[in-house]
């Protein structure tokens, strides 16, 4: 990823993407990989887990106060998840464009809350929403072993730098 470093704004970022437990039951794990593999990023940590009520509620911390926010962790908390490192140019901000508005009434066709999913409270998947917030929330989510910095073969084919 450093290969591509430059002057080009965004950078070589990472950003912490979840398949939220109504994904995993519906089956998109695939359908999500897809996109972010096909769009050009890098996988560096992949795991399935049990949430647990501590990582929740420090992952949603910001929100505690919100009506929502019980029903929040049990929805997050009603299955595995899938969490994930993706790794590419400017990832932060292009995965919350794949992603969509976080009412899913309101995301556009083809966002992949735009596609896969009706209503806010059941919107599939998580992703960071800046580089301070992806950096707290794979420390959170992810030891560092559990992170594998490797080279793809395809970057000049992806970006010139
Ligand atoms: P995100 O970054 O797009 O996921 O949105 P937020 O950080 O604002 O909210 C985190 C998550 O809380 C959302 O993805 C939803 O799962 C949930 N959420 C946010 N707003 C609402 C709401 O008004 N109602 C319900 N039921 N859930 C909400
Ligand atoms: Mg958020």
């Amino acid at each position: 990823c450093q290969l591509y470093s430059s002057a080009v704004a965004g950078g070589c970022e990472r950003t912490l993407v979840a398949v939220k437990p109504d994904g995993v039951q519906r089956r998109l794990v695939g359908e999500i990989i897809k996109r972010f593999e096909q769009r050009g990023f890098t996988l560096v940590g992949l795991k399935l887990l049990q949430a647990s009520e501590g990582i929740l509620a420090e992952h949603y911390h910001d929100l505690r106060r919100k009506p929502f926010y019980p029903a929040l962790l049990r929805y997050m908390a009603a299955g595995p998840v899938v969490a994930m490192v993706w790794e590419g140019h400017n990832v932060v901000q292009t995965s919350r464009a794949m992603v969509g508005d976080t009412d899913s009434s309101q995301a556009k066709p083809g966002t992949i809350r735009g596609d896969l999913s009706v209503h806010i409270s059941r919107n599939v998947i998580h992703a960071s929403d800046s580089v301070e917030g992806a950096e707290r929330e794979i420390s959170l989510w992810f030891h560092s072993g559990e992170l594998i910095s490797w080279e793809t073969s395809d970057q000049s084919h992806l970006f010139q730098g």
